[in-house]
């Protein structure tokens, strides 16, 4: 059984007063049935982690150097990222692709040295709306897949979060059936690679656009495991609806 996972992505939205929104979270939802997770800005990991500590909402970070350490100015390591609280990180978010110029090579390394660092990995992959329109949208998955998910992966330590280009921060979505298509496709693709146990333990999230009025039918299509969500999520009211659209599935 996976267990399903509901993953806010803050993006660069956030400053000290909005940690009162994870205070509000965790008081609509004491128990959650799905792990909960929200990847705030780095200047917010280490005080949102104290704030949070004991209780249901874990706390992540949304990219990170390959490195260890070094002459890297303004960039943060996987280690840091864990020392300050954070328990996932984002790899390959399209945002990050596209304004840091980051490819699957980048994000392979990124998404090494988060497991080397105990941490758990969200590998994002999706299409382009030219790249779907040309029914190109299985061959750009299963290349992000291949060049950007490392070896040495576990079913616990591994997500995978498709999120089409197109759908993310538009109010646009795919359909149900596009999902599932998708979805179905990069099961097959972990299974094929990782073999059974660990290709069918990864967690498989839907992201772009997901928010209260469409989270229940995103969720029931199969092999989604929950959903990572960026604008819905900087309201307790909203990333709360949508977790109880997730604890009902
Ligand atoms: C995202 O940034 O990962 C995302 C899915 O954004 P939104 O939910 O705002 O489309």
């Amino acid at each position: 059984m996976r267990v399903k996972l509901a993953a806010g992505n803050w993006k660069m939205n956030g400053l000290t007063a909005d940690l009162a929104e994870v205070d509000a979270l965790i008081a609509m939802h004491p128990e959650p049935r799905s792990e909960v997770l929200i990847c705030p800005p780095a200047t917010l990991i280490a005080p949102m982690a104290a704030r949070a500590a004991g209780g249901p909402v874990a706390v992540g970070a949304q990219a990170c150097h390959p490195e260890a350490a070094g002459a890297h100015t303004g960039d943060l390591s996987a280690a840091m990222l864990a020392d300050a609280g954070a328990r996932y990180v984002i790899a390959g978010h399209s945002e990050r692709r596209a304004d840091h110029c980051e490819c699957d090579e980048d994000i392979r390394a990124q998404a090494r040295a988060v497991l080397q660092a105990g941490l758990r990995v969200i590998v994002c992959v999706g299409e382009t709306e030219t790249e779907r329109d040309a029914s190109n949208t299985l061959d750009i998955i299963s290349g992000q897949l291949a060049g950007s998910v490392p070896d040495l992966v576990t079913g616990e330590s591994l997500v995978i979060a498709y999120e089409p280009v197109w759908a993310i921060g538009t109010g646009r979505t795919p359909t149900t059936d596009q999902i599932g298509e998708v979805h179905d496709f990069i099961r097959a693709r972990l299974v094929a690679r990782f073999g059974d146990g660990v290709g069918r333990s990864v967690r498989l999230l839907y992201g772009g656009s997901v928010k209260p009025g469409n989270a229940a039918e995103i969720f029931a299509v199969s092999n989604v495991d929950g959903a990572l969500v960026g604008g819905a999520s900087l309201k307790a009211s909203d990333f709360g609806a949508i977790i109880a659209a997730l604890d009902a599935a």
